[in-house]
């Protein structure tokens, strides 16, 4: 961002000779220094001089230029109407951007009229939702040190989601920040800059940080800072965020403050400045969620991004759904944003996890309750929102009737949940209060289809107060009386011609054409000469019309204010409000995921003490089983003794699926849903881990091998024996030797010293030796098959490692001359030491029974078919010792090559 858009030296030097408008432009620039000041004057937003210029250049709005006594400055004003879309683009240019309102009637106005910033909108504080996305927040962070201990604090300002948490680590800092990915943040003194490339980062005045002044807020917002904090650091971050909060909100009242720099850098937001203390309060902070980053299942940023979590955009570049996608079929925005925060925070405690599971099934089992539901839940608001909106008093009528038309249903979704059975669901109906003092106020004061302006009348119902109920009846019984005036006049006057009009400049008239003005009356006064007529008013027309103005006038303000006051009666619910909020958008996403558990039959998953635990019978890929015509299910089994797989295959043949897949089901079944698979019992994972190598993210362009080295680094680093670890081709930025002798090495780590869930995924096939070196390690495989010009894929995970010399095989089926595939074939033995002793490679790949239960029966019955027929034939001892070599092979695993070998060695010895 562009810093110091404040006013050019030259202008402060001479505010003198500014006329007071400037001069306040002038003033207001310097106390949001930080921004760009968009300036109302009339029906516009202007920005002068150098701010013009950007403005202009950026909205791609005509520079104009204002002359006034004392110069000439460029100028370019935006349309207040339509000013959310221009505000946007600059927002999208990293600029900050201070709303500075008349906050004063022209008309009462002597001098110049008062204007105070009324909001600074920011990436990371909008409350507009015209610049908001609806089904996920937007927060800001704030990152504090103290004690050596990292405070972090995260806000969503448009629905008051306030969370904060303290970790010791950077690495920890960044892992946290991934779940949230904050639009921006501010960091106190000596904090780093952790943040990602989207995030716009400010630092921000030490004071906000200092402990006093944190304190202070934080109690008067939350309560107590020790009983609810642990550490200076966090509290320092949460009082340095509320402070930047109210700051964003602007101030109420211009206060005409100097601007004071306390020694802040001009990029810095200067957070005690010229607002003082004068900002509003924002009432619907009150709740404050203290977490521990241990109480749910880690997914950093690398992990969200490559399971493809919510953005697809990250790994592969091609289009197709997200996890998020396929799971959200909530009903209300509350419901998706809860459904999403559950993905990005997975539990850790079986019994939470129990609960949502209990809930989900009993839904899953019961269409009607769960369709009634999502019905009611469809005319669901965000009250989250809207309540924000409320409390900063933003909120209009029609946001109040929408509160009532959301408190409306919760009746009956109590009703629906009444014969509820198991305890989540019950506690939800009770926590569903609907408020029925809220809705009650609502439905009496606020009309039903009421305006947008709430300024202009038209608000407030009839028969809520007696007084606007008067000055409504005065305004009818003048507007009658004039609508039965013409009847009166022609009568008095017999000119059946007579008219009564009225235009906004004379107000009510009386027309009476030319050839009838002999009869008009004494007590007429003419107003206007026409073509062919004459205007006239009467005294009695033009009291009446001032009681009707007047009228007008006083009931359109007496609404205002009975508006405001029911407005500020809901804010000061604003709590209740919340925490039905929190019970809807709760019901909402355990219908969500009840919904499409019964859809597209999922099973409930269940959590096992065995460590390192995973038995998934016919899993499936939850996003990819939806693009796809027929999707294969696999089976996964891991243990304490067997828990590192090897996986080996063709390119295509859906190893990078599988292996994503257990990773979701896993984290699907902790954040409390149903899982793609026929059965799974699972262990709790503390942390999934991912590493997608440089074949699979070529797309996002950035898988340089430092990058690659940085996140195994983190792996390694940070996975303990409860994570869950997938490697998808680890040490492909690197030469050969190099890479396969950093995946051993790997491999080893892993297994020896951390004793994680691991998936491997490698084209490196020396790693299916390590594997069968390693107690714990096991190879599967893909396959593939050629069929003509084509290669099939039956996406059948298998027992053992895959056949090392497949490219070989598919180029001797394509037609490459015998003799290049058997020097390949040389080679290929000449480059893998152990693969020409047919001793070890038998040993090597001795296929393991326990590793895999999908283990294609048909091959095994092939095997014992082949075994009877040697024997049968069998005659001599030469033959019966072949035969017992060839029933030994298990061909389901044995490569080509393999096969190769054996019947070579066969040969030789029947040539014996
Ligand atoms: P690899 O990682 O082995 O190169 P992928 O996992 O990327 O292979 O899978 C390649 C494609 O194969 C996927 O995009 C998907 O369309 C399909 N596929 C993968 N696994 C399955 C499966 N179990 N059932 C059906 N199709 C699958
Ligand atoms: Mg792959």
């Amino acid at each position: 961002m562009d810093a110091a858009l404040g006013p050019p030296e030259k202008m402060a030097d001479r505010a003198d000779d500014l006329t007071p408008m400037m001069r306040q432009y002038f003033e207001l620039c310097s106390a949001y220094d930080d921004s760009l000041v968009l300036f109302q004057v009339g029906d516009f937003y202007e920005a002068f001089c150098d701010a013009a210029e950007r403005v202009s250049r950026l909205c791609e709005i005509t520079l104009t230029k204002r002359e006034d006594s004392t110069g000439t400055y460029p100028m370019a004003g935006v349309p207040i109407d339509n000013a959310e879309s221009y505000i946007d683009t600059l927002l999208d240019a990293g600029y900050r951007v201070a709303v500075a309102d008349q906050v004063q009637d022209p008309e009462e106005a002597t001098g110049v009229v008062d204007r105070a910033v009324t909001r600074v909108v920011t990436p990371g504080t909008l409350t507009e939702d015209e610049l908001l996305r609806t089904d996920d927040n937007n927060f800001v962070a704030c990152l504090a040190l103290a004690d050596g201990e990292y405070g972090l604090a995260v806000l969503d300002v448009s629905t008051g989601d306030f969370y904060a948490t303290s970790v010791a680590r950077e690495s920890a800092v960044v892992d946290e920040l991934g779940r949230f990915s904050p639009a921006e943040a501010i960091v106190g003194p000596d904090a780093p800059d952790l943040f990602a490339d989207d995030c716009m980062v400010t630092p921000y005045d030490g004071a906000v940080f200092a402990d006093d002044h944190a304190r202070e807020l934080v109690a008067a917002y939350f309560g107590d800072p020790d009983a609810l904090l642990a550490g200076d650091a966090e509290i320092s971050a949460c009082g340095a965020l509320l402070d930047y909060a109210e700051y964003t909100r602007g101030a109420e009242t211009d206060d005409g403050a100097a601007p004071d720099d306390g020694g802040a850098s001009a990029a810095s937001v200067d957070g005690d400045g010229a607002a003082g203390d004068d900002h509003g309060r924002l009432d619907y902070l009150n709740h404050l969620t203290r977490y521990d980053p241990r109480e749910y299942l880690l997914l950093d940023r690398v992990a969200l991004e490559s399971l493809e979590l919510f953005d697809r955009r990250a790994v592969h570049g091609r289009a197709g759904a997200t996890l998020a996608e396929v799971l959200d079929e909530t009903a209300c925005a509350l419901g998706g944003r809860e459904l999403k925060d559950w993905l990005r925070r997975p539990l850790l405690d079986r019994d939470r996890i129990a609960a949502r599971h209990d809930a989900v099934g009993e839904l899953t089992g019961d269409v009607r309750t769960r369709e009634r539901l999502h019905d009611d839940l469809r005319d669901v608001y965000d009250i989250e929102r809207l309540i924000s909106r409320v409390s900063r008093a933003r909120a209009n009528a029609r946001d109040l009737r929408s509160l009532k038309a959301t408190l409306d249903v919760v009746p009956e979704l109590r009703e629906t949940l009444a014969d509820a059975d198991c305890e989540k669901l019950r506690a939800l109906r009770d926590r569903l209060d609907p408020l029925e003092d809220v809705r009650d106020r609502i439905g009496r004061a606020i009309r039903e289809e009421p305006p947008i302006e709430v300024t202009e009348g038209g608000v407030v119902r009839e028969g809520y107060d007696a007084d606007l109920d008067d000055l409504r009846e005065t305004e009818r019984s003048g507007k009658q009386w004039i609508d039965a005036l013409e009847e009166t006049e022609r009568e008095r006057t017999g000119v059946d011609s007579l008219k009564v009009g009225h235009n906004s400049v004379h107000g009510y008239y009386i027309e009476v054409t030319d050839p009838n003005l002999d009869a008009v009356p004494e007590d007429y006064e003419r107003r206007q000469t026409l073509k062919n007529s004459e205007r006239f008013v009467t005294p009695e027309l033009k009291a009446r019309e001032d009681e009707i103005i007047q009228a007008e006038q006083r009931a359109d303000d007496l609404e205002y204010r009975l508006f405001r006051e029911t407005r500020d009666a809901v804010a000061a619910e604003a709590e209740r409000v919340q925490a039905v909020a929190e019970a809807l958008a709760e019901l909402d996403a355990l219908v969500s995921l009840a919904t499409v558990a019964a859809e597209h039959d999922y099973t409930r998953p269940s959590f096992v003490d065995a460590p390192k635990h995973v038995d998934i019978r016919g899993g499936r890929h939850p996003v990819v089983e939806r693009t796809q015509e027929s999707f294969v299910p696999n089976d996964t089994r891991l243990d304490a003794d067997r828990f590192f797989a090897v996986v080996t295959g063709p390119n295509m043949s859906g190893k990078s699926t599988y292996m994503r897949q257990v990773a979701l089901i896993q984290l699907m079944a902790q954040a409390g849903g149903f899982v793609p698979a026929a059965d799974a019992d699972l262990a709790l994972v503390d942390r999934v881990f991912t590493r997608v190598g440089a074949s699979d993210d070529i797309a996002g362009g950035k898988s340089t091998f430092m990058v690659e080295m940085t996140e195994l680094a983190t792996i390694l680093d940070n996975a303990t024996e409860r994570s869950l670890i997938l490697l998808d081709e680890v040490g492909r930025g690197t030469s050969t030797a190099d890479g396969l002798a950093i995946a051993r090495a790997v491999t080893e780590y892993v297994h020896d010293e951390i004793g994680a869930r691991t998936l491997f995924a490698t084209h490196h096939h020396e790693l299916t030796e390590t594997a069968v070196d390693l107690p714990g390690a096991f190879n599967l495989h893909f396959t593939a098959e050629q069929r003509g010009e084509r290669v099939d894929f039956d996406h059948e995970v298998r027992s053992g490692p895959a056949a090392a010399s497949y490219g070989v095989e598919v180029a001797r089926e394509a037609g490459i001359p015998e003799a290049v595939v058997e020097r390949s074939r040389a080679l290929l033995d000449a480059d893998e030491p152990g693969r020409g002793d047919s001793d070890e490679t038998a040993n090597g790949h001795r296929p393991d029974v326990r590793s895999n239960g999908a283990t294609a029966d048909g091959d095994s019955a092939a095997t014992d078919d082949a075994a009877d027929d040697t024997a049968d034939g069998a005659a001599d001892s030469t033959d019966v010792d072949l035969a017992a070599t060839i029933r030994a092979q298990n061909l389901a695993t044995t490569t080509p090559i393999e096969a190769l070998q054996l019947l070579h060695d066969l040969q030789e010895r029947l040539d014996d």
